[in-house]
């Protein structure tokens, strides 16, 4: 018999049945605990909050299985020596296609003038055709490419930039200035890694057009707060909606939460769904037990 630690308490209550219901469903023989003496587990369910942080002791553990996407506050761990996959759940996708669809929606149709116009003002004017709107997705993994497709079903020019060099999509720095230059409304959807940080600055701000919009679910590290706001306070950035920050949650006296052009979202653009996520980890606990390679690895050395 497998035994799998769920080492989320607070998320116990969403998996206690999923769990067990799509390892019975993937055809894998274990028993899901919250307890368990460390040398007797074969696979550990994970999130970087989870109070787990010493995995020395879980000697005959094959993987670490992570119910988040981002491993930022793991990857780094030590003692963490085992596999560790990360989460690319539907449910999660399809939120975050939901929310930069939505976001993207509202800032190419001006939906706020519309919605809070206390003076009635009439204003005719009728917002460009959805081809007419370019967009640039920073990061094409498994968020930022169903975002693109999306978004190009809407038929939004979307433009994709990423590590490494994919059929339509730009890389590198030139790739990147390329994406920024050519984009009314920036996503970032990369992960938060050294090379990620602060990528957007003062300096690749300023290449994008006046007037350019950002979207940010991926990690608030992934911008220069103060340049972002210079820019914002100097108009050359017409709006920041901002889902994700280097301090969670955004302290009261931020300047965001009060800034005109800052929407402020509390890292809500997309969770792990239990039902489709708890299928995700049985199908790699039934590949560790089969000797199949795991899905959706984590390249320690790359940081995602
Ligand atoms: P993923 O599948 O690993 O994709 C990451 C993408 O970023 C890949 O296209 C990768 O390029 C690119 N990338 C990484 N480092 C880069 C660099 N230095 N330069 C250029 N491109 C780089 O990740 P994902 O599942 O799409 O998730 C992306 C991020 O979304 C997560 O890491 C997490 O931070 C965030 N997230 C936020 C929420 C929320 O609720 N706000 C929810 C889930 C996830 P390659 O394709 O070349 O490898």
């Amino acid at each position: 018999m497998t035994t799998v630690l769920f080492a989320v308490p607070g998320l116990w209550a969403d998996y206690q049945a999923e769990l067990p219901k799509a390892l019975a469903e993937a055809g894998v023989a274990a028993e899901v605990v919250t307890e368990a003496a460390p040398e007797t587990v074969d696979y550990i369910v994970y999130a970087p909050s989870s109070p787990l942080q010493d995995f020395s002791p879980y000697t005959r553990a094959k993987a670490v299985l992570s119910l988040w996407a981002g491993v930022e506050r793991i990857v780094g761990n030590a003692s963490l020596t085992r596999p560790l996959c990360r989460m690319v759940d539907p449910g999660l996708t399809e939120g975050m296609v939901e929310w930069v669809v939505g976001h993207t929606l509202r800032h190419h149709l001006g939906m706020d003038r519309h919605t809070v116009n206390p003076g009635h003002a009439w204003d005719p004017t009728c917002p460009p055709l959805a081809r007419e709107r370019p967009v640039t997705v920073l990061g094409m993994g498994a968020l930022g490419s169903a975002c693109a497709e999306a978004l190009r079903a809407l038929n939004f020019p979307v433009t994709g930039w990423s590590r490494t060099a994919k059929p339509g999509c730009l890389h590198g720095e030139d790739g990147l200035r390329k994406a920024l230059a050519g984009a009314e409304i920036v996503v970032t959807l990369l992960p938060k890694t050294p090379e990620t940080e602060n990528l957007l600055n003062a300096e690749r701000l300023a290449l994008m057009p006046k007037g350019a919009v950002i979207l940010n679910p991926g990690r608030g590290a992934l911008i220069d707060d103060d340049a972002l706001l210079a820019a914002l306070d100097a108009g050359h950035i017409g709006h920041a909606t901002l889902d994700v920050f280097r301090v969670e949650p955004l302290p009261p006296d931020h300047p965001y939460w009060t800034h005109p052009r800052v929407t402020v979202t509390p890292h809500i653009a997309a969770d792990t769904r239990a039902s489709s996520a708890a299928r995700v980890i049985a199908e790699n606990i039934r590949r560790g037990e089969a000797g199949e390679p795991f899905l959706h690895l984590v390249d320690r050395a790359r940081g995602y």
